[in-house]
């Protein structure tokens, strides 16, 4: 079973894909707040170009669509997760303007100076919000935006306990220090927002639940699969202890 100095990249990829498969979000977020965040783009049309990367299996891609106009590309490492962003697009009607590809964040499909929005919600920490914020900027057109979710310290200090699980993520800084990133990137910060809680509780930790449990009885017996699902409740655990110093924050920039 998991213990306290177990790292994410432990685990198995294809483990992880299959397990977070089973929700509707891989990363702590809400329809709320990705409308909201979507409120602070503007100039958007039904020409637009807007890429989601890291979508998973698109639960926050298909609240963006159905807020703001454009053509939108979810990408994501895993074919497992684009099966499912494809087929929920169609579900719901929208796999003319949304359309999910395999690919990785550090090496973008994309042409230069062609998108109007890069967004990217619990995903970024996969390539470092630096270097995610540096290397994408050139994709964007000029006064294009990026909007990505990032795991941020709230305070200057915190317990032991808690700095050593995010050892696994060392890029986790205040929030000063990320918008200053952002503005050396070259971008303006024009919004800054920390996701409540219940972002974490309600819509990331509460599905797993019931997902573990399908999880567990598919791998019956698995031990990594066992040690997986330990480790994601002793996430969920430590996020009931820590609450006060670390979470998930919007960080909005327009490209300079
Ligand atoms: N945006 C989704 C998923 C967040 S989880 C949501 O908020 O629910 C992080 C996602 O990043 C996973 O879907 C994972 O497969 C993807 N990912 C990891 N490394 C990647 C890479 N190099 N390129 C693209 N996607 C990657």
């Amino acid at each position: 079973m998991s213990n306290d100095n177990t790292s994410i990249h432990e685990f198995d990829l294809q483990l992880i894909s299959e397990y977070f498969s089973h929700v509707e979000r891989q990363g702590p977020g809400s329809p709320e707040m990705t409308i909201k965040a979507a409120g602070f783009i503007d100039h958007l049309t039904g020409d637009s170009q807007i890429a989601d990367l890291g979508c998973g299996t698109g639960g926050q891609t298909r609240v963006l669509a159905q807020h703001i106009p454009g053509q939108i590309t979810g990408l994501d490492l895993f074919p497992l997760f684009i099966n499912l962003f494809n087929k929920n697009a169609e579900k719901v009607n929208l796999q003319h303007r949304v359309k999910g590809i395999v690919g990785s964040m550090d090496a973008l499909p994309f042409q230069e100076h062609t998108l109007d929005l890069i967004w990217s919600e619990g995903a970024i920490y996969n390539i470092g919000f630096e270097r995610g914020l540096n290397e994408w900027r050139r994709y964007l057109k000029q006064d294009g935006y990026v909007a990505v979710t990032e795991a941020t310290w709230f305070t200057e200090e915190r317990p032991d306990e808690i700095s050593r699980f995010w050892e696994a993520y060392p890029e986790i800084d205040t929030i000063p220090n990320k918008v200053a990133q952002m503005q050396k990137a070259g971008y303006l910060p024009v919004a800054v927002f920390v996701l409540p809680e219940n972002c974490w509780t309600e819509h990331f930790f509460a599905p797993q639940v019931e997902a573990q449990a399908v999880f567990l009885k598919q791998y019956e017996g698995n031990k990594a699969a066992e040690a997986f699902v330990g480790y994601m409740r002793h996430e969920a655990q430590l996020y009931a202890k820590y609450k006060a110093y670390y979470g998930y924050v919007f960080y909005i920039g327009k490209k300079l």
